[in-house]
């Protein structure tokens, strides 16, 4: 019953018979699915028809799904579109290397079809499509809209990835509380994925990067997890040059 049906999905896969295989699965589940062999011909697609959500193997020939990733993510009218990679088996480094590229979550090689379908249907219904909470949090700098998945910092748009746009949400929502990296992992990823801690450091990471100068208060608790804090922390020496701030010392 939580099938969403005609969703598009691009399946980016050199291995014919593994693609075919993944589209043949899609379909039958109620996807529309297209597939391509190499990263030039991914980033046409994305371009020419922005699907619901790309699977993108890790290993391909000439551009490396990083390289595709990082070129959509790069491209604002596919920024939030999300990814889900497939990687090999036990190699962290590259699911890291993969979720620092801006994929959303990854599945490790060689994955069972009921895997594959769980972690599709996971990502795609928490597309901001499905968010039906238009609230709009404000927080120091940050400006989230959760309905329309928009965030300005210092009123700039900000241009975030799905996951790190619900790993904000989840810390707009719950301000100066620490959050458990496992709390964020069921509130970002969905729950019942299982992911290692690492994975929301990498987000986190990648989340802080964009935020700029709001990234600071988002606030590392050593071995706990994160918390927001409901302003950026003064950088050394930035006092001097505040306008409005008062002259006596602290
Ligand atoms: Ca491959």
């Amino acid at each position: 019953m939580f099938v969403i049906p005609t969703r598009r999905i691009l399946v980016v896969e050199d291995e014919k018979d593994l693609a075919e295989l993944v589209a043949f699965n899609l379909k039958k589940h109620g996807f529309q699915a297209v597939t391509v062999g190499d990263g030039g011909s991914a980033l046409r697609v994305v371009a020419q028809q922005l699907p619901d959500l790309i699977i993108l193997d890790l290993m391909l020939p000439v551009m490396s799904g990083l390289d595709v990733a990082r070129q959509i993510r790069t491209n604002p009218k596919t920024a939030a579109v999300p990814i889900l990679m497939l990687t090999a088996r036990g190699d962290e480094t590259d699911q890291l290397a993969g979720l620092s590229a801006g994929a959303d979550d990854y599945v490790t090689k060689p994955f069972s079809m009921k895997v594959l379908l769980a972690r599709v249907t996971s990502l795609l219904r928490r597309t901001p499509g499905n968010d039906t909470d238009g609230s709009i949090l404000t927080i120091g700098p940050i400006t989230a809209d959760l309905g329309a998945h928009l965030v300005m910092v210092d009123g700039q748009d900000t241009k975030l990835t799905l996951t790190e746009f619900k790993l904000l949400a989840a810390l707009l929502g719950a301000p100066k509380r620490v959050l458990s990296r496992n709390e964020l992992i069921g509130r970002v990823m969905g729950p019942g994925v299982v992911v290692t801690s690492r994975t929301i450091d990498v987000h986190v990471a990648a989340l802080r990067k964009k935020l700029e100068r709001a990234g600071g208060m988002i606030r590392t608790i050593r071995g706990v997890g994160y918390q927001l804090l409901d302003a950026p922390p003064q950088a050394e020496g930035s006092r001097a040059v505040t306008a409005d701030s008062s002259s006596a010392p602290l």
